[in-house]
């Protein structure tokens, strides 16, 4: 899938800049080094441009607030979008090969954000990508035929060259769910202190037993609003308690973005085999 505009290396750079920076950025500090020799240019606009969910930073104007973030404004193919009217296809199914991982859980500012462990891989028509965080959304981003969910969590997975792929899974209010206590149950004090699960979590236990998905081509869903994400929402919702909700919400009370036209665009409804 093509990412759109940026050259390789910076599209590698501005992807780990994207999953790594937000705490940082906020806190007004460099993030971490890339992997990389390369100094792109404008990476210091990335490294304090600010952002948020309401106000003079908030969606409608994080096209303008750096550089970097230009596609946030420009972009044709943006992330979230209403799932309506899918093309029905058969594709090859999402292959999940999940295990049990430690957690580190972070307050990046923006949302609870959970990194794991290497090893954890979905492959996709063959591509291959390996789970690098989870996070969550509250209401959800993806709407689905026009209906939003309390939340929506995001399986942060990196491919080849720089590639990205998310699976997201609505969450909804039910029964309390045993392995995200691991997250809810040991939230970090703050921003700059992270916290960690004191027992593995089998991150199977985060999917729905149904792999229904719908898929299209999309972006990031904050800044920089990188493109060429392939997005895969799962139709099967998760539950979780209207206290592990609240543990969430209580920091994080809107952190979706707003919807984006389709342009275009078509989403496909796989049906798990
Ligand atoms: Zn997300």
């Amino acid at each position: 899938m093509e990412v759109v505009r940026l050259p390789r290396v910076r599209t590698v750079i501005a992807i780990a800049a994207a999953l790594t920076m937000t705490a940082a950025a906020c806190a007004g500090q460099r993030p971490p080094e890339p992997p990389t020799a390369v100094e792109p240019p404008g990476r210091e606009a990335l490294a304090e441009a600010h952002w948020a969910y309401q106000g003079e930073e908030g969606p409608q104007h994080w096209g303008s607030l750096s550089p970097e973030f230009a596609t946030c404004e420009s972009g044709r193919a943006q992330s979230p979008v209403d799932l309506t009217a899918p093309d029905d296809v058969d594709l090859a199914d999402l292959e999940f090969g999940y295990g049990s991982s430690t957690l580190k859980i972070i307050d990046n500012g923006h949302t609870i954000r959970a990194d794991v462990q290497p090893g954890n891989t979905l492959t996709i028509d063959g591509t291959r990508f390996e789970l690098a965080q989870f996070h969550f959304h509250a209401p959800s981003e993806h709407t689905i035929d026009g209906a939003s969910s309390p939340m929506e969590l995001h399986l942060v997975h990196l491919g080849p060259n720089g590639a990205i792929a998310v699976v997201a899974v609505m969450i909804v209010e039910g029964a309390r769910h045993a392995a995200l206590a691991a997250v809810w149950d040991n939230l970090p004090a703050g921003r700059d202190a992270p916290a960690a699960a004191p027992r593995p979590v089998d991150l199977n236990d985060l999917l729905p037993t149904n792999r229904d998905d719908y898929r299209y081509a999309g972006s990031l869903t904050t800044p920089p609003c990188t493109e060429g994400v392939a997005w895969n929402i799962l139709v099967t919702p998760i539950a979780m308690s209207t206290d592990q909700i609240a543990a969430f919400t209580a920091r994080y009370p809107a952190d979706n973005r707003p919807l984006e036209p389709l342009n275009g665009r078509h989403v496909v409804l796989d049906r798990a085999s």
